[in-house]
């Protein structure tokens, strides 16, 4: 029919789309599945509008290796081209769109800023194929046509008999390439990037077995049917009011196969204005190792797979979450920093969190038990964005739990309320006491909860940050770790207990002390406590181990103490009978001995007891008792 020069400058485009696409080329698969999907609800619509006349049928689209061959066939039964519309939009629109694509990306596609997804559309095709032909029939009444062209701008166009309506394309797979020849790696593909498209995609066929009949005369009866890889309607695109918790649970399992765990809940998005976006995003119980999960979410364009980095699209805190979003507002031909800065894409991340905050609230609402059941496994990823989200800590305070030792879980008010009776220091100031461990912080925890004090339980890595910040936004609240102190001298209630040892007799215990136990580390301090409680009791004053954190955390210089030296309370109980026999001890020798007993186990209570003082105590704690 014809042959004609395709009017470009690049001579051939080829060897230039391979070198510049070089590491995306499987993508060519998803780009004409589209075309193929396009062209199908185009026909669809065209029914729909009574454009096209007889029966739409049941359209699919299908994949097709010829191993022997060396050719992979894309056929759908869609719209179809006539020879005007092959030259138009093949010819002229796909090779100048070409050109243009490879001039404004020849320098940005090698850097590795760009995701590496753009619509490439038709001519991906030439990554992978040294000869590509189209044989296209349209649902207009014209002839069909036949073009083949092998990458470089002369091509030939030819009249064909096929009589079906739609499109074939065959791929000539050139000869490093031939990986695309392989079934498992169509099969592979298909799986990646097709398998929720709209259109029912079909590869190769499949043995069902039915039974027919019944009782004795049943018989198994097996055909061949068409293999459907895809999904072509996924709960995402359905309305929330229209899917059971069990529908959106085994959509989770049509997504993660290989994901044992029920995810705990789900969120789904939808929202037409100001931007379009459906999803689903699931909270899945988080395992340890929090870089494992990752990179779950999985974008979508019009239920085209386009990545699994949704980096500056979902907010940071929520990466940890897994499902997936469907936006065709997302720019995805841009570098992840102009992403970050485009206005639509805030507003997508704000929306996000936005949703998320509101399922949380209504969770917690609805039940609260459930919510408080699940508390542990969600608390990272609540912790992390209250710290990083703005918008997320605002609304947080309504749901974000704190748990007590004692397994309560209140909110910041409950906790408030509770208490306010209680636990106020000498200014007035709320103390909130918590242990970040309850086995080793054990004996304290005691202590506190003996005066009917709350213990929280916050034991999460993160947590020092979180109570920074509440504590510079409640001005009236303050936290202290429950072996930061003795509780008496946090909480000042009422009239202090009665000393068995007057002013005079605690200044000759000091003196005492003092010769043993090493100033620069121990501050000696007096305290009143019951005759039962420990004699000893080492406690590390909650600025200090602040402190210590802080220059921990690369911090070091900001304070110009560089490497700050431990410093401890040694809080001696003056009711206590070794205390008061200790004091009365004639012998000096042995005095000192029980003096470096008991400050050794005090040591070893807060597992400060280490390497040859420890070895030394063991080896005197069994002379001891000998
Ligand atoms: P895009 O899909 O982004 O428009 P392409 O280069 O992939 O760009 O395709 C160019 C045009 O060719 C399409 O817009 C469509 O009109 C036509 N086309 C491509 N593939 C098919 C097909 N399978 N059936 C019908 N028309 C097609």
């Amino acid at each position: 029919m014809a042959t004609g020069k395709i009017n470009v400058s690049v001579e051939n485009i080829f060897p230039l789309i391979k070198k510049f696409l070089y590491s995306d080329h499987e993508i060519f698969l998803r780009e004409l599945i589209s075309n193929a999907t396009d062209a199908t609800t185009k026909l669809k619509h065209l029914y729909s509008i009574g454009e096209a006349k007889g029966e739409y049928g049941a359209p699919l689209i299908e994949v097709k290796i010829d191993k022997e061959g060396k050719k992979l066939h894309i056929i759908d039964q869609g719209i179809g081209m006539t020879a005007d519309e092959v030259e138009k939009y093949i010819n002229q629109v796909a090779f100048s769109g070409a050109e243009e694509f490879l001039e404004k990306y020849k320098d940005s596609a090698k850097d590795a800023g760009i995701i590496g997804h753009f619509g490439l559309g038709f001519y991906s095709a030439f990554m992978v194929a040294h000869q590509v032909e189209i044989i296209s029939k349209s649902y207009k009444d014209e002839p069909a046509v036949h073009w083949i062209c092998d990458g470089s701008p002369e091509f030939n166009l030819l009249p064909s008999t096929r009589h079906e309506r739609g499109t074939e394309i065959i791929l000539h797979i050139a000869e490093d390439s031939e990986e695309f020849l392989e079934d498992h790696r169509i099969r592979e593909l298909l799986a990646k990037y097709n398998k929720f498209m709209p259109v029912p995609i079909k590869f190769g066929t499949r043995t069902e077995t039915k039974t027919i009949g019944e009782g004795d005369d049943a018989k198994e009866e097996s055909t061949e049917v068409d293999n459907i890889i895809n999904n072509p309607n996924p709960a995402w695109t359905k309305a929330p009011a229209d899917l059971s918790n069990e529908d959106y649970n085994s959509f989770y399992r049509e997504l993660y196969p290989m994901q044992f765990d029920e995810p705990l809940f789900h969120i789904h998005l939808n929202v037409d204005y100001p931007f379009n976006l459906t999803g689903i995003l699931y909270f899945p119980k988080l395992s340890h190792d929090l870089q494992m999960q990752k990179d779950k979410i999985q974008l979508y364009q019009n239920q085209v797979y386009v990545t699994d980095n949704v980096e500056g699209i979902v907010p940071e805190f929520l990466t940890m979450l897994k499902g997936v979003i469907d936006s065709p507002d997302i720019p995805l031909n841009v570098s992840r920093s102009y992403l970050q800065a485009d206005g639509n894409v805030k507003k997508i991340s704000n929306y996000i969190t936005r949703k998320v905050s509101d399922k949380l609230k209504s969770l917690f609402i609805d039940n609260r038990a459930d919510f408080e059941a699940k508390w542990n496994d969600i608390k990272i990823v609540l912790e992390y964005g209250m710290l990083s989200e703005a918008k997320f800590y605002e609304k947080a305070g309504d749901f974000f739990l704190y748990p007590t030792v004692g397994k309560q879980f209140l909110t910041l008010q409950d906790l408030k309320d509770k208490t306010k009776e209680l636990q106020t220091d000498k200014d007035g100031k709320l103390v909130i006491l918590y242990a970040s461990n309850a086995d080793a912080q054990h004996s304290y925890i005691d202590a506190a909860q003996a005066k009917g004090y709350e213990v929280l339980l916050l034991d999460s890595p993160i947590v020092a940050h979180l109570i920074q910040k509440l504590e510079s936004d409640n001005e009236n609240l303050t936290f202290v770790r429950v072996d930061a102190d003795h509780v008496d001298n946090l909480i000042k209630k009422g009239e202090d207990a009665v000393s068995a040892l007057s002013e005079d007799e605690q200044k000759e215990l000091q003196t005492t002390l003092e010769e043993v136990i090493p100033k620069q580390t121990f501050t000696i301090q007096f305290q009143p406590m019951s005759a039962e409680a420990a004699p000893f009791m080492i406690t590390k004053p909650e600025f200090m181990r602040r402190m210590k954190e802080m220059s921990a955390h690369g911090g070091g210089g900001m304070f110009g103490m560089g490497n700050l030296p431990d410093m401890y309370n040694l809080v001696v109980n003056t009711n206590s009978a070794l205390v008061q026999g200790l004091m009365n001890t004639e012998d000096k020798d042995k005095q000192q001995k029980q003096i470096r007993q008991a400050l050794d186990i005090a040591k070893l209570s807060q597992n400060l007891l280490k390497g040859e003082e420890l070895t030394a105590f063991v080896k005197r704690s069994f002379d001891l008792i000998h």
